[in-house]
């Protein structure tokens, strides 16, 4: 850089892969400085917990895609690897930056990074600016007299609501100046993709990651599901969701976003009033789940009540692999741990039914199958899924009641009445008629003859009686209880 040229103002993007309510960027950009824009994998910092195979297919798509989009605007994304505060430090000063622009993340690992880049950058005298984050409010903005936020959805729901409706989303810099890049790592060196063998066939054929997808996937739904959200969003027989929970988490839209746009169509639209409410309801539920491990940091490994500390878990290698592969010999559980197998998702009652299954009838440890869901969901989320696992588990903020063990067969019934989520995922038993296709082994030897399943040989009898799995989760909770 020669003396005359103006010094760059650096963006430092992370849970945020998108131009457009980019409140960092549209800040630097707004200053006519050069910009150099950079994404660092930081899988090393106190805290930072490590993608899941799943996710890591999802960020090399979205950070391509976060490239290519640069690119068009007019500049560069240099790809670093390693303690993001020593790096961002390391190219600000190289490139004599005059300021870092980034938007916070609302943790206490990804704050304290922040904190130590702010001590390393004000003894260069870079200065930095934060900006509004990922979230619907900061949990700042939520706090009781304790200091912290509420335990309970529904108060958190009426606080936040309480705060008004979240800033206007920002347009997308249309084009920008670059100031010269420092080397990039390569993408492809970060090895996010699975090669041998690449299963991620049924994902690439399931999802658009990226900016455009994300918008694409916001359009979709608020044009064809949005009407009747309230109503079927239980139902995973039908595209009745939204489908932006990666999107979400990749930061590829913001919330902000899907709020206004939702509030528009329901403005347009007012019969769809009450699903746009139970639709943004929903997205609460991820600001939730954020304030949550924002005030409980090791959400992931421990139980929000303590009295779950002795819980009597099981220890059943074989019972958590039958669960992992979908061969529980229940239908709809199966089919949700095929899906999200094949897809990278699963539908959130399904989530909830198979959640049950494992911590109630296998009465296996809440934190294997909140591993399992780590590792394979596009959406692993570092506050919903350890904060959603609890929920379930019923050691959680605002859990479920420790006496509702979720049936399995009743909710087959009812959510997915046709089996045709079941046929879809486990075609195995697809000429099962409606009324046995969630309790096969009722199915007499001509029905099962006649649809091709011969039980224990290609498909499982259940490897734990309904009945008896819900007596023994009752008593193992009644020790909690005395606890
Ligand atoms: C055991 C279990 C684990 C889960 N793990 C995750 C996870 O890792 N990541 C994740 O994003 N969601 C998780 N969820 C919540 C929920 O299942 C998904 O957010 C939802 O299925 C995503 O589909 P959608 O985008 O079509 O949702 P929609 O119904 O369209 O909802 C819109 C948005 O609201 C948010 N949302 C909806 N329900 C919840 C919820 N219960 N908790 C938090 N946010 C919610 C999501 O961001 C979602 O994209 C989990 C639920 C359970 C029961």
């Amino acid at each position: 850089m020669t003396s005359t040229s103006p010094r760059p103002a650096l963006v430092w993007f992370r849970d945020d892969l998108r131009l457009s309510d980019h409140p960092a960027l549209a800040a630097a950009a707004s200053t006519g400085r050069p910009l150099l824009c950079v994404y660092v994998l930081d899988e090393v910092s106190e805290g930072m917990r490590p993608h899941g195979g799943a996710s890591r297919w999802w960020l090399a798509q979205s950070l391509r895609s976060l490239q290519r989009s640069l690119s068009a605007a007019g500049t560069d994304l240099v790809l670093r690897r390693g303690a993001a505060a020593a790096i961002i430090t390391e190219l600000a000063q190289h490139s004599s930056a005059a300021a870092v622009y980034f938007n916070d993340v609302a943790t206490v690992p990804a704050r304290a990074v922040v904190a130590e880049l702010n001590d390393r950058l004000a003894a260069l005298g870079i200065t930095t600016h934060s900006h509004l984050g990922d979230l619907l409010a900061a949990p700042e903005l939520i706090r009781g007299k304790d200091g912290r936020g509420p335990k309970v959805f529904t108060p958190f729901w009426k606080r936040l609501l309480a705060l008004g409706a979240p800033p206007q989303p920002l347009a997308a810099p249309s084009q920008v100046s670059a100031a010269p890049a420092p080397a990039s790592d390569q993408l492809d060196s970060w090895a996010l993709q699975p090669t041998t063998p690449d299963w991620a066939g049924g994902l690439r054929d399931c999802w658009q990651p990226g900016e455009q997808g994300a918008q694409r996937a916001l359009q979709q739904f608020l044009d064809q599901a949005i009407a009747g959200y309230a109503s079927d969003r239980d139902r995973p027989d039908r595209d009745a969701t939204s489908r932006l929970s990666p999107h979400l988490r990749f930061g590829e839209i913001s919330p902000r976003q899907i709020w206004h746009a939702a509030r528009f169509a329901a403005a347009a639209q007012p019969a769809i009033s009450a699903d746009v409410d139970k639709f943004l309801s929903e997205l609460g539920w991820r600001d939730f789940c954020r304030q949550l491990l924002f005030d409980q940091p090791a959400l992931t490994t421990q139980n929000l009540q303590t009295s779950f500390d002795r819980f009597p878990w099981r220890d059943d290698e074989a019972a958590l692999r039958a669960w992992q592969r979908g061969l529980t010999g229940y239908p709809i559980v199966d089919a949700g741990m095929r899906e999200l197998w094949q897809t990278g998702t699963m539908h959130n009652r399904v989530r909830m039914v198979v959640a049950s299954f494992l911590v109630k009838h296998l009465l296996i440890d809440w934190r294997h199958g909140e591993q399992w869901f780590w590792d394979t969901l596009v959406d692993a989320d570092p506050g919903s899924n350890p904060g959603n696992w609890q929920w379930v588990a019923g050691c959680g903020a605002d859990a479920a009641p420790y006496f509702r063990v979720f049936n399995p067969i009743l909710q087959g019934e009812k959510f997915d009445p046709n089996g045709d989520y079941v046929r879809r995922f486990v075609p195995e038993l697809a000429r099962l008629p409606a009324a046995i296709i969630h309790q096969p082994w009722t199915a007499t030897p001509l029905e099962l003859a006649s649809a091709g399943v011969t039980l224990g040989k290609n498909y499982p009898a259940p490897i734990v009686d309904h009945r008896l799995g819900r007596e023994r989760a009752l008593a193992a909770y009644a020790t909690v209880r005395k606890n």
